[in-house]
């Protein structure tokens, strides 16, 4: 189970303490973790174990979109901030279009998020 976490700057922290929250699940289940490249700095940080790619505004949220498209991706969390501008919007865009294409669960705030986790 490959698991792509993104969050924006405004929803680290959230991220951070959601995966804390999951951590016993997430090493029971030995799920693997890809990133953005500052998010998974920060997961790192906290003591998980991440796949980094680029920093989303230099084509890490393009790179996970592609995962997804492949079939290697089977979930994402990605905890957008819906108070601020963003230059790779369309980075953005194409990647919550791949997850619908592909029938790919995708969470994008914590509530969703939890209730995906519960279910694995
Ligand atoms: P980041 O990218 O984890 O490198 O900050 C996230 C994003 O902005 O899509």
């Amino acid at each position: 189970m490959e698991i792509a976490i993104i969050a924006h700057d405004g929803k680290k922290a959230e991220m951070i303490q959601f995966l804390m929250d999951f951590k016993a699940l997430i090493l029971a289940k030995e799920i693997s973790l890809i990133s953005t490249g500052t998010t998974g700095k920060n997961a790192e940080k906290a003591g998980f174990k991440v796949a980094k790619f680029l920093s989303g505004p230099f084509g890490g949220d393009a790179q996970i979109a592609a995962r997804v498209a492949e079939g290697k991706t089977n979930m994402v969390f990605f905890f957008r901030d819906p108070l601020g501008m963003h230059p790779h919007e369309p980075d953005i865009a194409m990647l919550m279009r791949l997850c619908d294409v592909h029938d790919v669960p995708l969470a994008t705030n914590p509530a969703t998020a939890e209730l995906l986790m519960k279910s694995l």
